[in-house]
């Protein structure tokens, strides 16, 4: 198949193409929005008659234990299913894999451990908090990371007891159909976990709207997740919104600048920019601002651009072909407003790149911070550059957006390094370090990039709500009035 052509969607089939040569890697049935129904009505029966949500802790903890070890004994079919589904390298997918197993691992370990509280009484009573389960919940994906993103929701919401619909994204259908057999394999009942396929505006609306769904998990764009608030808010349902992100990469002068320069580069061109906390906007302090614009640019422009099972790669295919596009004319419109390309800034030219869908790593300077290359989430290997003056300056700056989701700080400075990550607006900072992710370790946004947080220990509780009881222990017969 010819370079342009997109995993194309439509209400009968899905069909994924594996963005480094548009070859077609296999179709799937989109479920149509009239079989919602029949989908949430059997994630209520599974709720009400398997037993999951009674299990004990340690019992549900062992199926989730036999789903990690089940992951990692299929990880290498699995990683280069998704390399396929989506262009990314195959050592990242493997890591995906991993990152997948790890939160089946560590939500088992949380549901057996996890302690509600007792709380203080003012009466005679004791009285104290239990977790119950929403009943049916639904995790909808987007296509930049599917089998981790989709384990990081599964993996929680099943530990609180929940029943769980899984529609991931139309362009990536092909991990959470495994996900799904993996589970019902390792011992979880029967629609315990559904998988719906489609389009966000036929499906994953779908779901949105249904009233038998009690929650919703989504990660994805500002955009679609300000319509799924919209949506949940007016059927007074929970909601937790990972979304899109600019976060700033900021480098002082003090930095160890060789670290500095590789983080920056790797911080946004790895998964060739897909990645909600690439860090997409770098400042550098004035005294040494050619110096790292330099070094970050001379690495863009030697990362070696390949397929994604080339074992040298280090930077593949964007996940489609039609959001390679996007990208371009992104970069496009955004030099309209100015800006001095100092790398890359098209798709690359040659032979074993005609049929992908690749994108060069470009690094932009010349732009005021309002420009909309510095404004808006192009979710590719794009940076823009910017001086700043001093710590008031880059904290404007860097706050400058309507996102806040990650950022990262160089700096030899602890006190300034505290100073920096306590005034940036972002769920997740990095000092002298970027893209550091851990399960145990909340995560979520700021602003527009999102509400709640996922993972930790606290992740168990998005899914669940609180309930108190009161045991009464009343001597005497109670008087009215009283
Ligand atoms: P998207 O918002 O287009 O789609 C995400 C999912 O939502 C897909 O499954 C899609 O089918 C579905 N959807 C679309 N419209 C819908 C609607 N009206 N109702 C219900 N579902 C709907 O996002 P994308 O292009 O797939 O992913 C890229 C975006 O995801 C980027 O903005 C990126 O920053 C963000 N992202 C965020 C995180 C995070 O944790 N914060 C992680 C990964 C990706």
């Amino acid at each position: 198949m010819a370079a342009g052509l997109t995993t194309k969607s439509d209400s009968e089939e899905l069909v994924s193409i594996n963005p480094a040569d548009g070859s077609v890697v296999a179709a799937v049935r989109a479920t149509q929005a009239r079989e919602i129904d029949a989908v949430v009505e059997r994630a209520w029966s599974a709720y009400r008659r398997s037993g999951w949500a009674q299990l004990r802790p340690d019992r549900k903890a062992g199926v989730m234990h036999e789903v990690a070890r089940r992951l990692i004994a299929e990880k290498e079919r699995l990683a280069i299913l998704q390399m396929r589904d989506n262009g990314k390298p195959l050592a990242e997918c493997r890591g995906m894999v991993d990152a997948a197993a790890g939160a089946f691992r560590y939500y088992a370990g949380v549901i057996e451990t996890h302690e509600t509280e007792v709380t203080p009484p003012r009466g005679d009573y004791v009285s104290f908090t239990v977790l119950e389960p929403f009943g049916v919940v639904a995790a909808i994906t987007p296509w930049n990371s599917p089998i981790m993103n989709e384990a990081q929701k599964v993996a929680p919401a099943l530990a609180a007891g929940n029943a769980v619909i899984l529609k991931p994204s139309e362009e990536t259908p092909l991990l959470a159909p495994e996900l799904a057999r993996i589970c019902l394999e390792a011992g979880l009942p029967e629609d315990q976990l559904q998988i719906v396929q489609g389009t966000g505006e036929e499906s994953g609306a779908a779901l949105v709207a249904h009233p038998g769904v009690r929650m919703i998990s989504f990660t994805g764009g500002t955009d679609t997740g300000r319509a799924i608030a919209r949506a949940a808010g007016g059927r007074l349902i929970p909601t937790a919104l990972e979304l899109g992100g600019k976060s700033p990469h900021v480098v002082f002068a003090d930095a160890d600048l060789e670290h500095a320069i590789a983080a920056v580069a790797s911080g946004i061109f790895g998964s060739s920019g897909q990645s909600c906390v690439a860090g997409s906007r770098l400042f550098v302090e004035e005294s040494v601002y050619r110096q790292v614009v330099e070094g970050v640019a001379e690495r863009a422009q030697k990362a070696r651009v390949a397929a994604p099972d080339d074992p040298a790669v280090e930077v593949g295919p964007l996940a489609s072909f039609r959001h390679r596009d996007k990208v371009l004319q992104h970069v496009r419109e955004g030099l309209r407003q100015g800006g001095n390309v100092l790398a890359g800034g098209a798709a690359p030219g040659g032979d074993i790149y005609a049929q992908g869908a690749y994108y060069q790593p470009t690094v932009i300077e010349g732009l005021g911070p309002d420009a909309r290359l510095c404004q808006e989430e192009i979710f590719g290997p794009v940076l823009v550059v910017l001086p700043f003056r001093d710590e008031a300056d880059v904290i404007a700056q860097a706050n400058g957006t309507s996102m806040g989701l990650a950022c990262g700080i160089w700096t030899e400075s602890f006190k300034r390094a505290w100073r920096i990550g306590r005034a940036l607006e972002a769920g997740s900072v990095w000092i002298n370090t970027y893209k550091q992710s851990s399960i145990s370790s909340p995560f979520g946004g700021f602003k527009d990039s999102g509400i709640g947080r996922e993972k930790g220990v606290d992740g168990l509780r998005l899914y669940a709500q609180v309930k108190s009881m009161y045991f009464g222990l009343h001597t005497q017969p109670f008087s009215i009035g009283k």
